[in-house]
Order: structure tokens, then sequence, then C-alpha cells
């Protein structure tokens, strides 16, 4: 008796026992995502439980094969894996260190071909399940940078975008949000659907656009559903609605709902304002979601994801909200096709949820943002490092003042530079080139100087390939004349670190009340003369705010 109670423990141990998970957000080795082959499309069913922590999940990921492979490699970790199919014949994988590799021997380069996985467990991250911050069980996926595989195979890695459908059995009371359209109404689930047998709803969304896996999420609790409104200018090519609008709503906790409408009452007023000024709207709908992420928001394709802390404490986060709607074209639909180029995706939603502000609430409210931005980049921790910096192998620290305000300054010194129309027409031409698709700095910089006409190799190569900033310092000798003018010779002096280059750019130098010559900078030490009936009081530069200068005196 009491031997074969010893057996019976060590057979269910060892079925329910789940690999120990690798760490996340480690920059991936050179080459781990070659493109030899692509994943299509994923088709994801999870069963969720009120009860448990445990998840129970079927992912079909639809893959073509770009060259002849021996093994597919997939990211997963942390659950345990009970079957591999490919094109439903048992498929010989092993399973370690955060990879799934599966034998694709027989198969050949250009093959389509779905992989079926079937798993379950507890994830260790990626998807967050407990109380939320009122106490009730909530589940929420929070996969930035690579965490996607914590809770599905995955070829978690922004190069590589897909469509993704969700097939989601959860608790009845509970709603689900996911990206894309409902394409059903919620319904009792079978009896047979996986996962724990109790009273549940099955919910089916699917995103017919491709997007990057740190977007693809779901969201399930007691939420409350709140319809914001219409963007009618969304002209969206993936909304459901023949006009092209989109529908925004707010997904909320009920005892938030009403403290929550101060941070997302101009969202539809956003997504029009960003559609005119970018493109059109790349998903299907609009949700704002309170969640249990980790970071203040989240800009997850279409349902973007909100600290829960934050909304129940009544805060008003509308700044975060500008920027996660922002990101919906730049970052989800525009991504950067390698994490060192996250400027692409943090810079764009710094200074566009700024640009926001700037058209709606004024140039003063706008510059008062931007001036912030300036401040916490000259006291940041990585003025000596590079915007696009290989050398970061912790992704989480890419989410520095580099990647933030820093590149917002580059496209709003880059705006300063070319003019608004010029700017503007780059950044729509951009978005109508990459849009659903990844891109580069460089692919970046090639339009901007196709629309300008200009080289723009020194700008970039100073702003976003070099560390720092330009520090100045005026010099001033007055030289009175008996009759007539006097003469004022300025020494603007760079006196930043050598190891930061010293830059080049146009700006205005300015005595009194505006008074001003223009001027371009790109020495170390240059001097310039202007001519005045009286002693100028004061010496500047860049009276509109254009540079990112530290002007000492
Ligand atoms: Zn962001």
């Amino acid at each position: 008796m009491k031997k074969t109670f010893i057996i019976f423990l060590f057979i269910s141990y060892s079925l329910c026992q789940e690999p120990a998970p690798i760490k996340s957000g480690i920059a991936p080795f050179k080459n781990e995502y070659s493109g030899k082959f692509d994943v299509i499309n994923y088709d994801l069913e999870i069963g969720l439980s009120e009860k448990s922590e445990q998840i129970a999940g079927i992912a079909n990921i639809t893959i073509i094969l770009n060259k002849n492979i021996k093994q597919i490699p997939l990211d997963f970790t942390g659950l345990s894996i009970q079957s591999v199919l490919i094109n439903n014949s048992i498929a010989k994988y092993s399973y370690e260190k955060g990879k799934i590799f599966i034998d694709s021997k027989n198969f050949k380069a250009n093959q389509m071909l779905t992989v079926r996985i079937e798993y379950n467990g507890k994830p260790d991250d990626g998807l967050i399940i407990g109380k939320n911050v009122h106490g009730n069980p909530s589940v929420f996926a929070d996969n930035w940078p690579n965490r996607a595989r914590f809770w599905f195979p995955s070829k978690d890695h922004p190069s590589d975008k897909a469509t993704v459908s969700f097939t989601i059995h959860a608790p009845s009371k509970w709603k689900v949000i996911a990206n894309g359209a409902l394409i059903e109404k919620p319904k009792v689930s079978a009896e047979n659907a996986i996962g724990l047998k109790e009273s549940r709803l099955t919910w089916r969304w699917k995103s017919s656009v491709p997007i990057p896996t740190y977007n693809m999420v779901i969201g399930a609790a007691e939420m409350d559903i709140t319809t914001l409104g219409v963007a009618n200018f969304a002209y969206s090519p993936s909304s459901l609605r023949s006009d092209g609008s989109i529908e925004v709503s707010n997904w909320t906790f009920p005892e938030d709902t009403e403290k929550s409408q101060l941070s997302f009452e101009r969202s539809v007023e956003m997504v029009n304002f960003f559609t005119t000024k970018i493109g059109p709207y790349p998903y299907e709908k609009l949700a704002n979601v309170q969640s249990s992420t980790r970071f203040g928001g989240m800009e997850n394709a279409s349902a973007i994801f909100y600290s829960q802390e934050a909304i129940a404490k009544g805060r008003n986060i509308e700044s975060t909200v500008s920027h996660e709607i922002a990101h919906q074209w730049f970052g989800d639909s525009v991504t950067e096709k390698e994490w060192h180029h996250l400027w692409l995706s943090e810079g764009f939603a710094t200074y566009f949820g700024a640009l926001f502000f700037e058209q709606s609430d004024g140039r003063d409210n706008f510059i008062e943002r931007m001036e912030k931005s300036k401040n916490r980049i000259f006291q940041s921790k990585v003025t000596d490092r590079p915007i696009v910096d290989y050398e970061v192998r912790d992704l989480f620290k890419l989410l520095n003042s580099n990647n933030y305000p820093k590149g917002a300054w580059v496209l709003h010194m880059l705006r300063g530079l070319l003019g608004d129309e010029i700017f503007f027409r780059g950044i729509s031409k951009y978005y109508n080139r990459y849009n659903n698709r990844t891109a580069l700095t460089k692919d970046f910089m090639k339009i901007m100087e196709e629309v300008s006409g200009k080289n723009l190799q020194y700008f970039f190569d100073q702003w976003i390939f070099s560390p720092g900033y330009p520090i100045i310092e005026f010099e001033q000798t007055w030289i009175p004349k008996i009759n007539g003018n006097g003469k004022m010779i300025i020494t603007i002096n760079q006196t930043q670190k050598k190891k930061w280059p010293t830059f080049i750019f146009e700006s205005e130098l300015c005595w009194d009340d505006n008074k001003c010559i223009p001027v371009k900078i790109d020495q170390k030490t240059q001097w310039f003369e202007i001519t005045s009936s009286v002693k100028p009081d004061s010496i500047y530069i860049d009276p509109k705010n254009w540079i990112l200068v530290d002007i000492q005196n």
C-alpha cells in the first residue's frame, strides 16, 4: 500500500512538472532570428479558470520555411508540453533552455506547414494571473519585450510579425479582450473545451493585421465596457465598418469606470488627430484596458493595457493615453526590426504623443512638455551612450532617456530643420511604406532624405549613433563706435566632453528682444559678428526651442 502510494506520487509529479523558466529580457544572440522561417499566423486557444492559475493551451502556428532547415526553433518556457504535431502528424522535438526544437527534416523550403502544440501549466511571466487591485481574479498578458514565450510558443522577436486569433474559454462572469475584432458573440463553452470544467464562455478575437508577438495579448476579468465613440477619420483599412471608422471603448474594473473617464475622454480625438498627421489607423478597433501590466501603459495593438493602480487611484493619465495611441502607428504598425532601434517606437510615440497636445492645448503646453523631456535627457545616466546602443544586453535597460525623450527630440529637431510641410510629408511616406511591416533607422533616414532632398547622414550619425548633445558657452566682446553702430564679436564654444561629437546644427543667434541672424554651428569654436547701436544686454541662440542644446550662460 505504501509503495503504491509512492509510485503514484512519482508519476503524478512527473506529469505535472513544469520546466524552470529562462530569464526574460535577454537580447537575442546574433542571427538568433535569421529569417530561415516565418510565422504567418498564430491560432491560440487558451482555457482559463477562476479557481486555478493553471492554463491549458493549444497553439496552431502556420509557418513558411524560407530554407531547408533541420529544426524549427520556437521560443517557449516554463510550461509543460503534451504534444507537438506538424500537419497533424506527431513530430519529434526537444524542449530545453527556453526553446522547442521541432524536427523539420521532412519539409522543404517554401513549404507552408502548421505546427500544433498542446501545453499547460502556470505561466511564470507574460500572462499575469492573480488578484487585481480590488482583490478580484484577473488575467492579463504583459509581453514586452520577449515574454510572450511564457504563455504561448512563438518566434518571439519583433522582426517576425504575424496575424493572430484567440479562442479563450473564460469564467462566464468575465469579459475577455484581445487584439483585433471580436469575430462572434461570446457563447457558452463546449463541454470538452480545454481547461477546468466550470461555467465558462468562449470568446473569439482575431487580428487580420500582422502584429509583433510583444503586442499579442488577452485580458480577462470582471470589467465594464464603455463605448466612448467612433473615430470617424480613422480611415482604417481593417475596420469592419464600410467608412473605415473605428469604435473606441474603455474596459475598466467596475470600481474604477467613473474615475477612468478623465484619462480616456479625448481618445477618439487622438485617433482622428494621428490619422490626419500620419495616415490611416491600422487596426479593427481601439480598446483602452485597465490591466495588470507592469508598465504605466503598454501599447498592445488595438487593445492598449494601462496600469490598474494609476486608474484606481484616479490619476489623470492622459499623456500616457496619447503616447500609447500614437504607438498604434509607430511601434505596433511600423515595428522596429531590431530591439536596439527601439527609438523608432518609443521616440516616435513620445513625440507624437506630445504633438496631440500641441494642436489641442496649444504651443506653450507642447513646449513645456519638450522642455521637461530636455531636462530628463540632461539628467539621464545614459548620456555617454548613443540612442542605438548595441552594447545593451538587458532589453529592459532600453527603456531609457535615449529611446524616449531624446528620440522625441531627434524628431523635433528634424522637424525644425526640414519645416512642417516636408517633415510631416516624410512621416506619412515612412508610415505608408512600412505600415504592418518592420523598419530600421536607415529606412526612416532614407525616406526623410527622399522627401527633403537633403543628405541627413551627419544628422543621424550625431544624434542617433553618437552620444551626448551640444553644450554651448558664449564669449562676447563689444567694440563701440563713435558714430553709428558698434560691433559685438560673439564666440560660440561647444564645451561638451571629448567623447561626444562636435555637433552640426542650424539655428538663430539673437540679442535683446528677438533681433536674430541665422547661424550654422559646425565647429568647436566659431565667431560671429553683429552690429548694434547700443551694447546688447543678452545673447542667446535657439529662440524657438528647436535644438537639444544645453546653454551654459
Ligand atoms: Zn511607449
